[in-house]
């Protein structure tokens, strides 16, 4: 066979010559677009050639600090397509993050959104490397600021030549982007893609048992770009001619629902904190979302009950998805087998909202002191994964060896795995509660409390005990203009748990923290709760 190489340049290529009239429905500062992919491919040319010109090579990291729209999507495709790096950074991490990110990665050129500016002021004294900062804005002049060697991306795009060409020398190994995991831990730490990996997953994307992504789909990836490469959709959906709703900065409920009515939106792709929103924002307005053929949720766990809402009352499919930064991060999905169709409604529900089977192409397995757990659904153990988009190493970082091993990703994550081979994640290894040497499962706590009609959302924790060693508290918070009682939640888990499972406390609070991607941030939400419950720290 030939040893054709997979890379990027190939998707662009594919898209100039066969979807020129597809088109791309932009949101930006200035309003909605809707620009054809023919002029998106003539514009990631002249990128190229504007990078090219700044005297980025091959190797350079780009960092990129933006919103989901049209002219982050060209950074997608330019900077790999001249062998460059592109390095999606996330504008929500602290200023020092920031700062330490940029360095890490080195970057030589940015490209910051207008509104994004005041982000890279304050922290201006702290990076070095950077030699030219590109202002991504609709408008013509450049606002007013206290950077250095900033650029116009439109002037800029304006003077180049559309016809500058892609690398040619790209080998499908070469890195072709970065990004750093937002970690609750310690400094973030830089996962790499390559080509290679990136174009293998694209094309586990279009399966019809993973995300059946295609030309007839109109795809709203609403997770942003700077995380995971927006679940990696902006790559498969310009490969595919699929056209693309990018919905740009700070996009509330009201605006999802609005684009997916009037863009006919079929997939739209996010966390859960963006479909609880978006739930709300239904029961609220009348919105038109029978476009939407499927919801692809993960980076948590989807609670069942949000399923059965979108399912049964709005009639919109939910896919619930698992996967990382470090695995691209399509691992598995949850969709039922063909002779599983005849299950009551419940059962199905049951199975649709477990993380799912691994997609084809990645092998995963259970592994419980260095044994591998058997299919039964009841044994838990670490999930390891692997496969040609898996990480293999953190970049430039000696702490790798912790996470991988063997020639395995170790997750953190604990599972079990049922018969079918679908796997349930039953919570991260630090998250898990040990009471009195039997383990409790904050996620299946979490899942029943979120069922609850009254109930916004609800994290668990462990607090020490010292008779247990840990005790279960429950965290929640409420639907607007909802009164409930503790006692009235602990009545409620009781049918569901064995007894001591029930929390100890159930906190009704305003807010629960979240991390700069929307998941509960359990290590500030224990302090917390360690405050008001004024215990001692065990350590
Ligand atoms: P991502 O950037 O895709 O959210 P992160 O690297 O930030 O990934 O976090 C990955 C972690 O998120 C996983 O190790 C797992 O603990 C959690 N996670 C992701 N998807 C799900 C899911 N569907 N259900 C439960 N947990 C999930």
């Amino acid at each position: 066979m030939m040893q054709t190489q997979l890379t990027l340049t190939t998707m662009v290529r594919h898209a100039e010559k066969y979807f020129p009239n597809k088109t791309v429905i932009s949101r930006t500062l200035g309003g909605v677009q809707t620009i054809p992919y023919r002029k998106i491919t003539e514009r990631i040319h002249r990128l190229a050639g504007v990078l090219k010109n700044l005297g980025v090579k091959k190797g350079d990291k780009v960092g990129t600090i933006a919103w989901n729209h049209h002219r982050h999507l060209e950074a997608y495709f330019a900077i790999p397509s001249i062998g460059a790096v592109l390095h999606t950074i996330n504008l929500r991490v602290s200023p020092d993050d920031l700062a330490y990110i940029i360095n890490h990665a080195e970057d030589k050129v940015l490209l910051v959104d207008e509104d994004l500016f005041p982000l890279l002021e304050r922290i201006k004294d702290q990076i070095s490397n950077v030699e030219k900062i590109i202002m991504m804005t609709d408008k013509d002049d450049l606002p007013e600021t206290s950077l250095k060697n900033v650029a116009s991306y439109e002037s800029l795009l304006q003077e180049s030549d559309p016809d500058t060409a892609l690398s040619e020398d790209i080998n499908e190994n070469d890195m072709a982007g970065l990004c750093y995991t937002s970690g609750t831990t310690g400094r973030p730490k830089g996962v790499v893609y390559s080509h290679r990996g990136i174009y293998l997953h694209s094309l586990a994307l279009g399966l019809k048992d993973t995300a059946e992504l295609s030309e007839e789909d109109t795809a709203m990836p609403v997770v942003p770009m700077f995380h995971v490469n927006a679940w990696g959709i902006p790559f498969a959906a310009l490969w595919f001619g699929t056209t693309q709703v990018l919905p740009g900065p700070m996009p509330t409920p009201q605006i999802l629902a609005e684009l997916i009515e009037e863009h006919q939106v079929t997939i739209a792709a996010g966390v859960p904190t963006i479909w609880l929103g978006l739930l709300q924002a239904l029961e609220k307005g009348n919105y038109d979302t029978s476009s939407l053929r499927c919801i692809l949720c993960g980076g948590s766990a989807a609670p069942k009950g949000m399923i059965r809402a979108f399912e049964s009352k709005y009639k919109i499919p939910f896919v619930h998805a698992y996967g990382m930064t470090e695995t691209s991060p399509i691992v598995t999905l949850a969709r039922l087998k063909s002779y599983q169709r005849d299950l009551d409604e419940e059962e199905r529900l049951e199975l649709r909202a477990r993380q799912g089977m691994v997609v084809p192409g990645i092998e995963i397995k259970g592994v419980n002191e260095n044994r591998e757990i058997p299919h039964d659904g009841e044994a838990v153990g670490e999930l390891l994964v692997r496969g040609p988009w898996i990480a293999d190493s953190y970049y430039k970082n000696d702490r790798s060896e912790d996470s991988f091993r063997d020639g395995w990703l170790h997750t953190g994550d604990v599972v079990n795995i049922d018969e079918e081979g679908s796997v349930k994640i039953v919570d991260r290894t630090k998250d898990m509660i040990k009471s009195g040497g039997e383990w409790i499962s904050s996620a299946d706590l979490e899942n029943a409390l979120m069922a609850h009609e009254a109930v916004f959302e609800a994290a668990v924790i462990a607090v020490p005990d010292p008779k247990w060693q840990e005790r279960p508290v429950a965290c929640v918070v409420l639907k607007e203009n909802e009164k409930l009682t503790e006692e009235d939640m602990k009545q409620f888990l009781e049918p569901q748990f064995a007894k001591f499972w029930i929390p100890d406390r159930v906190l009704i609070m305003d807010e629960i923290p979240k991390t700069s991607v929307g998941k509960f941030l359990k290590r500030a939400l224990r302090d917390q709760v360690k405050e008001q419950l004024s215990l001692s720290d065990p350590s």
